[in-house]
């Protein structure tokens, strides 16, 4: 096994950002998913610090990054749920779906069941 492909992964993994529909952001990092909880989001891309706060509203997670970059440094550890991985799946179909429906003149619902049976394909190889 090599050791710097799994440092790669790692890093690749500690640093994953989304934009959402509404002009926020998601943030993964290693099984968890946060939002922004400060700035307002309109101060977000100018912020120097930028406060993280678990996408799970009922754990107390939190994190802090400066500005919109890595690292995100752990200030509150996560409680009451587990590491979910494959939340970066669902996020980055999520942002596939929007990319080819930018990029498209096909219904939005022809361009959902299509990414659904490449998905299921996927899951079963
Ligand atoms: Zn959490």
């Amino acid at each position: 096994m090599n050791e710097l492909v799994l440092d790669d992964d790692l890093k690749e993994n500690s640093w994953r950002l989304f934009k959402t529909q509404k002009n926020g952001y998601k943030l993964y990092s290693i099984g968890y998913t946060y939002t922004v909880d400060k700035p307002v989001l309109s101060l977000v891309p100018q912020a120097s610090k930028v406060y993280w706060k678990c996408e799970d509203r009922t754990c107390p997670g939190r994190s802090i990054s400066c500005g919109l970059n890595p690292p995100l440094k752990l200030t509150q550890s996560h409680f009451g749920h587990e590491k979910n991985i494959n939340r970066l799946n669902e996020l980055e179909t999520i942002k596939k779906l929007k990319e080819i429906a930018l990029n498209s003149n096909e219904p939005p619902r022809t361009i959902i069941r299509k990414t659904l049976i490449e998905m299921s394909t996927e899951s079963i190889s």
